[in-house]
């Protein structure tokens, strides 16, 4: 037998059932997306790594026909998973940990993550009663993260390994050990404001990172916390996208923070009369090298050019138009991170930094 032959005989049969096998397969095993459900003003973030691990960050409001908790679970479908392996509930207002209980009736939740106990509120009266329903439907049984806290997440072969790492939490940020030599030049301007004293103070604030691309999520965070993950040191670095702060209202987006991350692309989850407030638009419209601002809703409250523009916005109108997701990929081979509008049906790419 001719060795050419042989050898060309060999090429064409072994491979080649490998590597369609692994071409079909491949790029959708290597992404890492992020589904933006729309909770009308509420927070639940549905992250998907490449493992196919899934980590879903506040769960919406309570009732409505448990509205928020079908729209996580069509979000699940979509995304092909069956059961969220980390739920983070940021703090416990009821626009975020409130579709707990429900969610947990509908879906398999396998571990539960908090910034800790708490007994009261002084902002909700009705506290105790809400928490206990949490409390039943974790089986009290969530893990208190901490800021240098980290999730371990599978890592898929072919992608590098995704870090979730903590913060901030309970109004403590992470230490600065190391840092301390490189001062954040932004901070000369940057003034605090009164203390909040609310549960958005104590947020879970967490960075995500795959390859190069960076994602931070930093709850309903208000301005002085914020000020201190960027100042006197910037404890976050540089960002890829950013989770517009609780839902893009001006007592949180401090401009130092904002200044210090320089984001690409901002979503923020702000309902048709919630959030979404004209400085934090213009603020972030105005960054160094800042691409695009998506809404989960126009802001029907301000002018049409107060908001972001038109093909940017999930969700039009309050009547009718309701329930678009906003998703996100990232491919990392590519370098680049796509954006989805789903009411549009239009993607747009944007380069990892
Ligand atoms: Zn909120």
């Amino acid at each position: 037998m001719n060795i050419i032959w042989l050898i060309n005989l060999l090429l064409l049969l072994t491979p080649l059932n490998g590597i369609t096998v692994k071409e079909s397969q491949a790029p959708a095993a290597r992404r890492l997306t992020i589904y933006y459900v729309d909770v009308e003003g509420g927070a639940a973030t549905l992250i998907v790594t490449p493992a196919g691990e899934s980590i879903l960050i506040d769960t919406g409001w309570p009732g409505n026909d448990s509205r928020d908790a079908k729209r996580i679970e069509a979000a699940m479908k979509k995304a092909g998973i069956v059961a969220i392996d980390h739920l983070i509930i940021t703090h416990y207002h009821t626009d975020h940990f409130g579709g707990v209980p429900e969610l947990a009736t509908r879906v398999k939740i396998n571990q539960f993550y908090d910034h800790g106990p708490m007994t009261s509120l002084s902002e909700d009266l009705k506290f105790e009663q809400k928490y206990k329903a949490y409390l039943e439907a974790t089986k009290g049984k969530s893990v208190t993260l901490k800021p240098g806290s980290v999730i371990n997440l599978k890592r898929n072969a072919g992608s590098p390994p995704v870090g979730f790492q903590v913060l901030s939490a309970r109004g403590e940020v992470i230490s600065e050990t190391g840092m301390a030599s490189n001062p954040n030049r932004q901070c000369a301007r940057a003034e605090d404001r009164p203390i909040d004293t609310t549960d958005n103070a104590r947020s879970i604030v967490f960075k995500l990172r795959i390859g190069n691309f960076d994602f931070l999520d930093t709850g309903d965070l208000t301005w002085n916390i914020e000020k201190r993950l960027v100042c006197p040191v910037n404890l976050v670095g540089e960002i890829d996208l950013y989770q517009v702060g609780h839902h893009g209202t001006d007592t949180s987006n401090n401009p130092v923070l904002l200044r210090s991350i320089t984001p690409t692309v901002a979503i923020m989850n702000n309902g048709p009369r919630k959030g979404g407030h004209p400085d934090t638009v213009r603020n972030l419209q105005g960054l160094p090298l800042f691409a695009d601002l998506y809404q989960m809703h126009r802001n029907l409250g301000v002018s049409p050019d107060q908001n972001t523009s038109e093909e940017l916005i999930a969700n039009l109108d309050e009547a009718n138009d309701r329930g678009h997701m906003i998703k996100v990929e990232v491919n990392i081979n590519q370098r680049e991170f796509s954006v989805t509008n789903e009411r549009t049906g239009a993607t747009q790419t944007y380069p990892i930094k």
